[in-house]
């Protein structure tokens, strides 16, 4: 409606005052402006006074332009896990703090130094998960599944939390996909899930090596731990401090020592495949006859001591050599847990995992420039000019999709020069176009992006003519 004319005051010379001096009545209903405040639309990018938040330290954003990146690792994991035979499991973020308390072992960085532990409001003592194998442990336990035919084989896929100092490949939440095989021992099992693991890595393209292992038994451990711990206390004088702490709470972890200085003994300290059990030797042979037999290349490494406790004879490591920093970089880790159950409240069961790193195989897609699978793209762009034409843009948009046609729009646009260079823009083969005259006919028209090409064709058979058109059904 058109605002009433008012009558034109008549011609003054006025100079303009800044602010009025009284503060006009306020009208009912009208909302409430302070003196100094403006009325002007506030911009949404910055408003006045208003701090931004950011991210925490450590943690990041998985921004729209790498979700490509996200969606392959995804979709590669899980085909490899449902191709041999393994079925998803999904376990809470926060768990109570004494499953991994009791899991992993006190004296590890990750209980010790790393863990996100808090009381929530009830008081109870929560983690966030730093990792998932103790809570795969305590679903598989808290719902019987060890009642089931075994192994179960379980893949899980999510967020891990631990309180590290961030770089490059280090975060503080990061994610981790995990294979879990659970309630066999055999070292076919070990063999499996390193074959699988292998196979995450060098089907995109990355090259890498296995580094694997034995960390034998507890009884093997006991003997080998007095060896090394009298090795390393002969020479005392030579080891860095860390070192010296470590051979008093945790021995074997003075074989993840990276100090220069401390390498010489470390290449000569007993190698704890000389202690073990022929149990334990027979298992960790019979696991590498296997990989043998698969192609799989591997790398004996004897100072490979994962950081946590509940790992029972194989290790093993994935590393890639970084070209830039000349350095190796570890891109998952796993192993065989056969304590962990019993020590989570099961009955003795044996166990083997793998928890590639997700952040760290994108870094070396990504600086590798690795080809990924194409991306779904839309085969057709449903333009429309005006309000009614709109409305039947909007309907073939639905139908085409019922037919398994990706379909793109900016229905919000009027411009058909907007919608047609959108279109361009995102190298979409055909367009469907709909104006006024359309609308009247029932008809659209479909318009070949590249050739320019145009023909009208029934509303009604759009989908269809258009699916002959791209192949995907046989003409009649
Ligand atoms: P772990 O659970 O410690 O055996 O780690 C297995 C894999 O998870 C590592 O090889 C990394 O790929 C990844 N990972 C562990 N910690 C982090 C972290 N703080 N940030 C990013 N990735 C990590």
């Amino acid at each position: 409606m058109a605002a009433p004319k008012k009558k034109p005051a008549p011609a003054k010379k006025t100079v303009a005052r800044p602010v009025a001096k009284k503060e006009a009545p306020r009208k009912a209903g009208a909302p409430f402006v302070k003196k100094e405040m403006t009325v002007e639309k506030p911009s949404v990018a910055a408003v006045p006074n208003k701090k931004q938040i950011q991210l925490l330290r450590g943690m990041k954003d998985i921004l729209p332009r790498d979700q490509y990146y996200w969606k392959a690792v995804y979709e590669k994991m899980q085909n490899i896990a449902e191709d041999f035979g393994f079925d998803r499991i999904d376990t809470p973020i926060l768990e109570d703090a004494s499953l991994f308390l009791r899991g992993l072992g006190k004296v590890t960085d990750i209980v010790e130094k790393e863990m996100y532990v808090f009381e929530d409001r009830d008081a109870d003592k929560v983690t966030l998960r730093p990792e998932a194998t103790a809570s795969v442990v305590r679903a598989y336990l808290q719902h019987g599944m060890w009642n089931q035919p075994q192994p179960v084989k379980l893949w899980y896929w999510g967020p891990m939390f631990r309180h590290e100092r961030p770089q490059e490949g280090r975060q503080r939440q990061f994610w981790q996909g995990g294979f879990e095989i659970l309630g066999d021992s055999s070292p076919v099992i070990d063999a499996m899930v390193i074959q699988m693991t292998y196979l995450l890595y060098t089907e995109f393209g990355v090259p890498v090596t296995i580094h694997i292992n034995s960390m034998g038994m507890p009884e093997d451990r006991t003997r080998y731990k007095m060896e090394l711990v009298q090795y390393y206390r002969a020479h005392r004088n030579e080891t860095c401090e860390q070192c010296k702490a470590r051979l008093m709470k945790n021995p074997m972890r003075v074989l993840d020592c990276k100090e220069e200085g401390c390498q010489p003994i470390k290449a000569n300290a007993p190698q704890i495949v000389d202690y073990l059990s022929n149990y334990s030797r027979d298992h960790f042979m019979k696991v590498l006859e296997y990989l043998d037999e698969l192609g799989i290349p591997y790398f004996l490494n004897h100072t490979l001591v994962r950081g946590l406790d509940y790992y029972t004879k194989t290790v093993f490591e994935v590393v890639t050599s970084d070209e830039e920093q000349g350095s190796q970089t570890a891109l998952c880790g796993g192993g065989r847990y056969d304590l962990l159950i019993e020590e989570l409240g099961g009955k003795p069961t044996p166990a083997c995992c793998v928890a590639p790193g997700i952040e760290r195989l994108i870094l070396q897609i990504k600086k590798r420039q690795l080809p990924l699978p194409p991306q779904r793209l839309p085969k057709v762009y449903v333009a429309q000019l005006g309000d009614l034409s709109r409305r039947k843009a909007m309907v073939l948009f639905a139908r085409l999709r019922a037919e398994g046609i990706m379909a793109d729009q900016d229905f919000s646009k009027g411009s058909l020069k907007a919608q047609l260079e959108s279109a361009n823009a995102k190298k979409i083969p055909f367009a469907f176009v709909i104006g006024q005259k359309e609308v009247q006919e029932g008809t659209v028209i479909m318009r070949d992006m590249d050739s320019g090409v145009q023909e009208t064709v029934d509303f009604n058979k759009a989908p269809q003519i258009l699916k002959r058109k791209l192949g995907l059904e046989k003409a009649e």
